[in-house]
């Protein structure tokens, strides 16, 4: 759990705030803007996008093509947000994304990210060993497959697509985006359904 910032801290911000704006580089208005569209955005957004995707294939081309394209065409705000990519799951791979310098995480689409997401020890074990990760995360991944870590950078953020889990064969949008959650939209877990394991 992140301490809540000092008040060093908050004395440090406050004067690099004033800095990039005597240089014209930032705004208040631009900072809060920021802030009013993290607070709007929400992993549901992009549960909507990865059911839609798994139903609808002239959309699942959209994602895979353009990803801030497809977020706003979901009802994100993505002006001015770095580009998005979409890693997609395959039987023979998994992603796993990961912010190591900090904690760079898709806000615009997906909101805050949780703490955990933030801490050293999230960001340098994800890397080592993943499979190892997954596991306390109750999220087994086959021997077999493949898990590619992603790195999350300033200038580009990453959403997984899952795979679709077995059993919801006809199921609608809406129902499809209630199994899928923020943390499998980053790959440390996976959409189940309910009683099938
Ligand atoms: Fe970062």
């Amino acid at each position: 759990m992140a301490a809540p910032p000092s008040g060093v801290n908050l004395a440090l911000l406050d004067k690099l705030v004033a800095a990039l704006s005597a240089k014209g580089l930032v705004t208040e208005a631009e900072i809060t803007e920021r802030q009013a569209i993290t607070d709007r955005a929400s992993p549901e957004i992009g549960a909507r996008m990865v059911a839609r995707a798994w139903t609808d294939p002239d959309y699942y081309a959209l994602l895979m093509r353009d990803g801030k394209a497809a977020a706003e065409a979901a009802g994100a705000s993505m002006a001015g947000a770095p580009e998005l990519g979409v890693l997609e799951n395959t039987p023979s791979q998994h992603h796993l994304v990961v912010c190591t310098l900090c904690s760079c995480y898709p806000r615009a689409l997906l909101g805050y990210p949780p703490g955990w997401y933030k801490s050293f020890a999230y960001r340098s074990r994800a890397v080592r060993e993943p499979r190892a990760v997954l596991a306390e995360w109750g999220t087994q991944i086959p021997d077999d497959m493949e898990i590619r870590v992603v790195d999350s950078t300033a200038d580009y953020r990453w959403m997984v697509l899952p795979m679709r889990p077995a059993g919801t064969e006809g199921w609608s949008v809406e129902k499809l985006a209630s199994i899928i959650t923020r943390d499998a939209l980053v790959g440390v877990a996976l959409p189940r359904v309910a009683g099938s394991d």
